[in-house]
C-alpha cells in the first residue's frame, strides 16, 4: 500500500520546523526530500548544500545535475524517483554532519521508507551507507552491489559528488548505476507476485487512477 500524499506532505510539515538540532539556527529552510509518493526508488544523500538550502529541493546543484545525468544513462527518470537525505539541514560550510545531528532527524528517514515502501534504495556515499546499513562494509567494497536487509533492497553508490572531478568515479557510477535497473526489473516482479498476478504497470495505473496518489512532493 503507497503512502498517501497527506502522510507524506505531513511529514514534510514536521521537517521544515524541526528545531531538533542545532542546523536549525543556520539554515535557509529544511529540505525534507522530493519526488512522488509513488516513487519505487529512493535515492539518499548526505545532507543539503547551499543550492539546495536556498531552494528547499535535493540534489538541485552540481552534484544532483551529474545525478540526473547518472539516472538517464541507465534508463531512469528521475521523476520517478523520491530523494532525501540523511540529513534535512544544510551543515555550515558542507562540513560533514555531526553524529548527535544525525541522531536527531534519521527517524524522519526511517518514516520516510516506512511510508513510501520503496523497493530499491540507493544510498548515496558513504554517510548514508553507514546509517542505513551499519557494519555492512565500505563503499569501495559495496558500491554497486545489492545488499537485503529488513527486507529491503539497498544499493550502495558512490556520492555523484565525489565524481564531480574523477572522470574513473563517474565510469564506476554509471556502470553501477546500468546495475540498478536489474535489481529494479526483479523488485518489480517480486512485488507483481506478492500482489497476486497484477503487474508493475498495472500497480502504477490504478495508483495513477483519480482515486490514487500521484502527485510530486516538495
Ligand atoms: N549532496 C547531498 O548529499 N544532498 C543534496 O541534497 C545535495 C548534495
Amino acid at each position: 500500500m503507497v503512502a498517501t500524499t497527506e502522510e507524506v506532505l505531513e511529514l514534510h510539515g514536521r521537517v521544515r520546523e524541526c528545531t531538533a538540532c542545532p542546523l536549525h539556527l543556520t539554515r535557509i529552510q529544511a529540505v525534507p526530500g522530493y519526488g512522488p509518493v509513488t516513487a519505487r526508488v529512493m535515492a539518499v544523500g548526505e545532507a543539503p548544500g547551499e543550492n539546495e538550502d536556498r531552494e528547499g529541493r535535493p540534489f538541485v546543484g552540481a552534484a544532483g545535475r551529474l545525478l540526473t545525468g547518472l539516472l538517464e544513462s541507465a534508463g531512469l527518470d528521475r521523476r520517478d524517483i523520491y530523494i532525501t537525505n540523511i540529513v534535512k539541514c544544510r551543515p555550515p560550510r558542507n562540513r560533514d554532519p555531526e553524529p548527535e545531528e544525525v541522531d536527531a532527524c534519521s527517524h524522519f528517514l526511517d518514516e520516510q521508507i516506512e511510508l513510501l515502501q520503496p523497493d530499491v534504495i540507493l544510498l548515496l556515499g558513504r554517510h548514508a551507507l553507514t546509517r542505513l546499513l551499519p557494519g555492512a562494509g565500505g563503499i569501495s567494497r559495496l558500491h554497486g552491489e545489492r545488499v537485503r536487509r529488513n527486507d529491503r533492497v539497498f544499493v550502495p553508490l558512490y556520492h555523484p559528488a565525489a565524481a564531480l572531478y574523477n572522470a574513473g568515479l563517474k565510469d564506476t557510477l554509471e556502470a553501477d548505476m546500468r546495475r540498478v535497473r536489474g535489481y529494479l526489473a526483479d523488485a518489480e516482479a517480486a512485488r507483481a507476485r506478492r500482489a497476486g498476478g497484477a503487474s508493475a504497470s498495472e500497480l502504477r495505473q490504478i495508483a495513477a487512477s483519480p482515486g490514487g496518489d500521484q502527485m510530486d512532493l516538495f
